[in-house]
């Protein structure tokens, strides 16, 4: 019975999840790490805090779901991305915490760089900004911050790697080294097109070629494991967002999946184009399959769930994030009231640290109800800024929009985002799109799946939401949703 795992390291959770050969999810285990936060804007996890919880829970799914690790055909990774940690190669010790992706602590080094022009090469080569979020500056930092680890890096005794390559490290017990070429292209120092490490962006950022991990397909056998018992095969690694966008089962050029959870992470496929943008969305690679290199334009929201997060815990108006659909149907329309959720700066495509927050045009009459309702709108405007900005980098259309997340639960939004997207949206059967295309690329890397013409017709469509014709008027809305957001800039000054 040839069952495939998925392990699904994320940023407050390791989760493992198995599926039956029919790809139907048939066991799910889930346990929190601790967050560390040792100085403003500084994030950390303990790698050993990673592998043990990714561990213990891989061994949980398999036994609750009855089976045994001899029914396991292949394991399929996907990772918190940019999140990166240095290891000795000898011990296979952690060097220091795995910084994480929200780590802000080189925020000055990026903008110096920035200062002295490099954002279009950067750019050019990476398909990145020049930002904090990427692992490049985190790397160069760790170097920076001792010289005996620099110095031995130098000598090819440290290796470097994003969670992935934390993961199949220990997996394979230090035999293999690797990322595959969707990880690496969220690093800072990969190359799209050739997608391999690039001589100049290492000498931009000081670090030597020595510590990084060979860069492989995402699909595909790269190392076995025998930690579960009988040796199985690592045939299937990405970033999750790509891993989301491959379980959703987005493989021709304009077909695009978004994720509403904490954040919006929205990603349109475009082929073997690397597109490059100028609306300041990313352009990253989307899978490498059969040593072809397939590419996505990215962009993410901040504020997507997490907006309803701050209705319940800050407003203190829901007592669930469930409550928000009930709360805003009791309203036609937010009358007038627009929240723009800019807690923490605005993402893609404003990538605005100086923009505040902001709830405006409110009167006598505005409620809870017309504030739910603003949420939830501004959940749907933020997706369509980005939407908006990539079909035009992509000279695409956006005919329909695959979705998932915690927040893509709630139906009167998923109705407003088709509304204002003018797309129909669609939800998958199988909701764990992140692990479940872990576990596709690691099935189509043994040849369980012939190609991905036979996982296209596997992936099957919950329910659809087409755009309705309302009462409401989308152009108004959509023009007061523009001012409302460019009184929200420039609010916070530098010091
Ligand atoms: P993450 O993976 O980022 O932790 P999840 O996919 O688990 O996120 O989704 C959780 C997010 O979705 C939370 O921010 C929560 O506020 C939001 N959320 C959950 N249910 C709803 C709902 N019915 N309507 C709107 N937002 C919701």
């Amino acid at each position: 019975m040839a069952h495939l795992l998925a392990l699904d390291q994320g940023t407050t959770s390791s989760r493992a999840l198995l599926f039956d050969p029919e790809g139907n999810p048939v066991a799910i285990a889930q346990r929190e790490f601790a967050q560390r936060y040792p100085q403003p804007g500084w994030v950390e996890h303990n790698p050993n805090d990673i592998w043990d919880t990714q561990f213990q829970t891989a061994i949980e799914a398999i036994k609750t779901s009855g089976i045994t690790a001899g029914d396991v055909a292949a394991i399929g990774i996907t990772n918190q991305r940019e999140t990166c940690l240095l290891w000795d190669r000898q011990t296979g010790t952690a060097c220091g915490p795995a910084i994480v992706w929200q780590d802000r602590r080189t925020s000055a080094l990026c903008d110096s760089l920035r200062e002295q022009g490099y954002e279009d090469f950067v750019q050019t080569r990476s398909g990145l900004l020049l930002d904090p979020y990427f692992s490049a500056s985190k790397l160069r930092w760790m170097l920076d911050q001792d010289p005996d680890l620099r110095r031995r890096a130098e000598a090819g005794e440290l290796a470097f790697g994003t969670i992935d390559s934390w993961l199949v490290w220990k997996l394979s017990e230090g035999r293999a080294h690797i990322t595959d070429a969707t990880n690496a292209s969220r690093t800072g120092l990969c190359n799209l097109q050739t997608s391999s490490w690039d001589t100049e962006l290492l000498e931009l950022w000081g670090v030597p070629q020595a510590v990084l991990p060979v860069i492989v397909d995402s699909s595909g056998i790269c190392t076995t494991t025998t930690l579960l018992g009988p040796e199985i095969p690592i045939a299937g690694i990405a970033g999750d967002q790509q891993a989301a966008l491959f379980g959703q089962a987005c493989y021709e050029p304009g077909m695009a999946k978004c994720t509403y959870g904490t954040g919006c992470f929205l990603l349109m496929q475009t082929g073997t184009t690397a597109v490059r943008s100028n609306h300041r969305l990313l352009t990253t690679i989307a899978a490498r399959v059969g040593g072809i290199t397939e590419y996505a334009l990215e962009g993410s929201v901040f504020m997507g769930g997490a907006t309803i997060q701050w209705l319940r815990d800050g407003l203190k108006i829901l007592s669930s994030a469930g409550d928000v659909e009930a709360l805003a149907a009791d309203v036609k329309d937010s009358d007038g009231v627009v929240l723009v959720p800019a807690f923490t700066g605005l993402g893609a495509p404003y990538w605005d640290a100086t923009a505040s927050a902001l709830l405006i045009g409110m009167t006598r009459g505005t409620t809870q109800s017309h504030i739910a309702r603003a949420a939830l709108d501004a959940i749907a405007w933020q997706v369509f800024d980005v939407a908006e900005a990539m079909c035009r980098d992509a000279d695409l259309q956006l005919s329909e929009l695959r979705v998932d997340g915690g927040a893509s639960e709630n139906a009167l939004l998923m109705q407003l985002q088709a509304n204002v997207l003018n797309a129909s949206l669609v939800r998958p059967v199988v909701a764990e799109s992140t692990a479940y295309g872990a576990a596709l690329l690691a099935g189509l890397g043994i040849g369980l799946f012939e190609n991905r013409q036979a996982l296209a017709q596997q992936w099957r469509a919950r329910d659809r939401f087409q755009p309705e014709a309302v009462a409401e008027d989308i152009a108004a809305n959509h023009e007061r949703w523009r001012r409302a957001v460019a009184r929200s800039r420039d609010w916070y000054r530098p010091t």
